[in-house]
């Protein structure tokens, strides 16, 4: 449907794209920070005003002409502060990574102490890792997950708060399964007078709907991703208090970004739209249910799951001992069309590129329709991968079919 026209113009990339809407179509989509947008998400991110250089903020551009892209803007600020409780938003960074760099910017001068997620625990390579820019500018110093739990421990963080003295504390992650105590972390930054950063990424859409407490009453400063659990365009989004939304601004632009696109800051509007009416509850609520029954079904079939299980929409699959690696599975799943990622589980005895973990997650699975049930089935897919491959592969590639066919995407 999207690509007739494009394929009029240029079939070299329609045929392309019209391959990737397939793959889309035909495989289950369990990667956690993944989702699947409306039609009107991308009707607005597919739009005119990739035409229009708008370099400023609404009503402070450095371009003439920006009456209506102003117009757009001011909708997707006033919405996300509406959807968050936040006092200002800053809808232009072009990515997560952006996002967080400017949040950086803002509250820091390069050199100082940030206290964050170590990345083989759950971080972030934006929060500090050694070949990200903020890894490179700050002096960075981590926390981890308890070994035997899997959990935050919030006395280590403590305890490195205390002796490091960060400037900023940074909370979130991307591959943690359970709530985070955004109030414990607050506790923790103000006894040492650092600053809070909350980094909201994967759990946005479920915070939004009430499903994850929300970190705004307690940090400084949130950045997200618009595009996993929230349901947006592939970009950034930076919530703040009113003290601090002039800094925020300007290290967004001029600080690290040029024009914003304002495209995609329309399809952001129209996906907060989305997230403030009634439906985006019960769908959040849809898929911390199913990852609650996608966890149980691989418990069941003797799959162990960092931390035990999931509060929210991820699960970490631990494979030591079942005789599979991260990279196999990942392979494995892929040729099934099950979409899977390896990663990296606490004190995981491969090296990154191999990994003893699959992190698996339902945002878009639960965006097509899939249920409890369909968890219960995915499961058993996913169970049969690691323990009897050879042997089940053709019956779990029917079942795949069977179950892409039952809650069909973009089908008109
Ligand atoms: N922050 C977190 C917690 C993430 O998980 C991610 C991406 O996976 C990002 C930031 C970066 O987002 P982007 O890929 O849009 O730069």
């Amino acid at each position: 449907m999207f690509f007739e026209r494009l394929s009029e113009f240029d079939p070299e990339v329609a045929a392309s794209c019209d391959r990737e809407l397939k793959r889309q179509q035909g495989n289950i989509e369990l990667i956690a920070s993944e989702n699947i947008v409306s039609e009107a998400v991308l009707l607005a991110a597919g739009g005119i005003l990739t035409n229009k250089y708008a370099e400023g903020y609404p009503a402070h551009r450095y371009y003439g002409g920006c009456v209506y892209v102003d117009e757009v803007e001011e909708i997707a600020r006033e919405r996300a502060c509406r959807l968050f409780g936040a006092e200002h938003a800053n809808v232009q960074p072009h990515c997560g990574a952006n996002a967080n760099l400017a949040a950086f910017m803002a509250l820091l001068t390069p050199g100082d102490t940030v206290l964050s997620m170590k990345l083989s625990a759950g971080g972030h390579l934006s929060h500090g890792t050694p070949m990200n820019i903020s890894g490179k500018c700050f002096n960075i110093v981590n926390y981890g997950v308890d070994d035997v739990t899997g959990l935050i421990n919030y006395d280590e963080v403590r305890q490195l708060a205390h002796e490091c003295k960060p400037k900023m504390i940074l909370a979130g992650a991307s591959a943690y399964p359970r709530i985070i105590d955004f109030a414990e972390f607050r506790k923790i930054a103000d006894e040492v007078g650092a600053f809070l950063m909350v980094d909201m990424a994967h759990i946005a859409g479920l915070v939004a709907a009430g499903e994850h407490p929300s970190p705004i009453p307690y940090a400084d400063i949130v950045t997200t991703t618009t595009h996993k659990t929230l349901r947006g365009p592939r970009g950034g989004l930076i919530l703040c208090r009113e003290e601090y939304a002039k800094q925020v601004d300007k290290a967004i632009f001029p600080g690290t970004q040029g024009g914003p696109l304002e495209h995609i800051i329309a399809a952001k509007a129209v996906a907060f739209g989305e997230a403030l009416r009634p439906e985006f509850k019960t769908y959040q609520h849809g898929i911390v249910l199913n990852a609650k029954a996608l966890a149980k079904g691989l418990l069941d079939r003797k799959i162990n799951l960092v931390s035990g299980g999931t509060d929210n929409h991820l699960m970490l699959l631990d494979l030591r001992g079942t005789g599979t690696t991260g990279r196999d599975l990942e392979v494995r799943l892929d040729s099934v069309h099950i979409t899977a990622n390896k990663n990296s589980i606490p004190n995981d005895p491969e090296k990154p590129t191999v990994t003893s973990g699959i992190r698996v997650g339902t945002p878009a699975v639960t965006t097509r329709g899939m249920n409890e049930a369909d968890m219960d089935k995915i499961a058993a897919f996913i169970a049969d991968s690691v323990y009897d491959f050879d042997a089940k592969k053709e019956s779990i590639n029917a079942g795949v079919a069977e179950l892409c066919a039952k809650y069909p995407i973009y089908n008109h």
